[in-house]
């Protein structure tokens, strides 16, 4: 009777609480952790978000299982954004409709050091087009591109 099982989620709203309310080919690619998560452990696109082919449809899997559980999919710009910050979770309880600039402040807002590892402080960091420029970055780059000059 799964199909039918289907169908009354999609006609939504559920709560979703259980992975055992999913569908057997969703609920068995899901490991729990501690925290509760559902971690993905079928396949991902080169991207890295998590995906499969269900009812013949490509979905990325944490939004089939929103989906399922409300019964309906935001439309850009809204888009589903981890709560747990974990891109491999699909519970549709850690995920919440936000607005695609609040998602991209979000995440910047939790960036503290650049990519080389030095701390975004207000001394070490200016703006330029709306990015955080890492100052130390910066000048070895400088450093780099003068040394390339000079040996040339
Ligand atoms: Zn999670
Ligand atoms: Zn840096």
């Amino acid at each position: 009777m799964k199909a039918t099982r289907t169908r009354a989620y999609l006609a939504g709203p559920s709560t979703g609480k259980d992975l055992d309310d999913y569908p057997e080919p969703l609920a068995q690619r899901v490991e729990i952790t501690a925290a509760g998560c559902w971690i993905w452990t079928g396949s991902y696109d080169h991207r890295g978000r998590p995906k499969i082919t269900y009812e013949g449809q490509t979905w990325a899997s944490h939004r089939l299982f929103y989906l399922l559980a409300y019964g309906a999919l935001p439309e850009p710009p809204i888009e589903l954004d981890h709560l747990c910050r974990d891109p491999r979770c699909v519970n549709a309880r850690h995920l919440e409709e936000v607005d695609r600039g609040e998602n991209m402040a979000r995440r910047y807002a939790l960036m503290t050091h650049c990519k080389r590892g030095h701390e975004f402080t207000e001394a070490n960091t200016y703006e330029i087009y709306g990015r955080r420029v890492c100052r130390k970055c910066q000048a070895m780059r400088s450093a780099a591109y003068k040394a390339r000059k000079d040996a040339s």
